[in-house]
């Protein structure tokens, strides 16, 4: 079973205008939270079954007992991502998965009454707690920025007119950081949703877009959440800091994405300290290093795809979340 720092989940989408055109044929099926694959070429013994924390499945309408809305999926992983930034954690949850299986789905979803995404439930649920706080000398604030890994560069979605790419430094406390990033405050749920936006159109490839290059865009949205506490005693501030980061459509570095989360895995079931975890070896892992590793809850979505001709690219997804647990 999973660590106790990282979750789990992979959940699948109904069959696209494209599958259904093709007459595809569903390969998943899905009961409490195990997942079965089988193959389309051996549909009698080639069923390969995985266990997660969670099987999300969101293939047949919202009659089906076992569908798991997008509020479902909030309740069960963002809430309980928020509930440990209050608590001081760094916390990040990524989606991936094939282009077109449902990451941005599932992280952003869609401006329509209970269609939206984690990233819209969490910072409306961030808000709406922080607006609930009447202790005086507790406050709030929060900070967003929104950038794109693209081969290994670093763009700034919130400052798309910035020229060329954005260096990766290294500070000695905080760790690593992208220098000259934008980071806006906002103060409310709208904030967020605008900036969110703006961001999406600058990304370099469009989410709709089928191609090869598409898998190598990486886009890492950061809220930092900041509770600062006044003491009496001294009319000192305390500050926690806790970045909460969400990425998705994670691909050239999901390679070493999924050494540093099976490393991270493993070392926790072992309770061995001293293991080599390498975030260094690609850019998305090193900015990523203290919200994955060390005081931070992790949660991974894998997204699939249901059909029959996708099965090879669904079952190295099963496979790789499966080496996270
Ligand atoms: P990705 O971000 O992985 O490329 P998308 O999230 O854009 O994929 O999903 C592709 C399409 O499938 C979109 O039209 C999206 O609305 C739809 N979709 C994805 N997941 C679901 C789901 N769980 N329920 C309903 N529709 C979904």
């Amino acid at each position: 079973m999973a660590g106790a720092s990282v979750k789990v989940a992979v959940r699948v989408r109904p069959f696209n205008s494209r599958e259904t055109g093709r007459n595809a044929k569903c390969v998943i099926q899905m009961q409490g939270n195990t997942t079965c694959i089988s193959n389309p070429k051996q549909p009698k013994d080639g069923a390969k079954n995985f266990t997660f924390d969670y099987s999300y499945w969101s293939h047949t309408t919202t009659e089906d007992p076992s569908f798991a809305s997008q509020r479902q999926v909030y309740k069960d992983i963002g809430e309980e991502m928020l509930l440990h930034a209050f608590e001081g954690y760094n916390v990040c949850i990524f989606a991936y998965g094939q282009t077109g299986a449902g990451k941005s789905y599932t992280m952003m979803g869609k401006q329509e009454p209970g269609q939206e995404g984690i990233i819209p439930q969490l910072c409306e649920d961030l808000f709406q707690r922080t607006g609930e706080n009447t202790d005086p000398d507790l406050t709030y604030s929060v900070e967003v920025s929104y950038m794109e890994i693209y081969c290994e560069r670093v763009r700034d979605l919130l400052n798309p007119k910035s020229q060329g790419t954005l260096r990766v430094r290294e500070h000695p406390i905080l760790g690593p950081y992208v220098e000259d990033l934008s980071k806006l405050a906002v103060t409310g749920f709208t904030d967020i949703r605008d900036l969110m936006d703006a961001g999406n159109k600058a990304r370099t490839v469009a989410a709709t877009n089928m191609n090869e290059t598409s898998s190598r865009s990486h886009a890492v949205f950061t809220i930092v959440f900041t509770q600062k506490r006044r003491d009496q005693m001294t009319s000192l501030d305390t500050e926690k800091v806790c970045p909460i980061s969400e990425g998705a459509n994670i691909n050239k570095s999901l390679t070493t994405l999924g050494k540093v989360i099976s490393a991270l895995a493993e070392m926790s079931s072992k309770k061995r300290k001293s293991d080599f975890i390498p975030y260094r070896d690609s850019v998305l892992t090193w900015l990523l290093k203290e919200n994955l590793g060390g005081n931070s809850r992790t949660a991974m979505i894998a997204a699939l795809s249901p059909a029959d001709i996708n099965y090879e690219e669904t079952l190295s997804t099963l496979r790789y979340a499966d080496r996270a647990k």
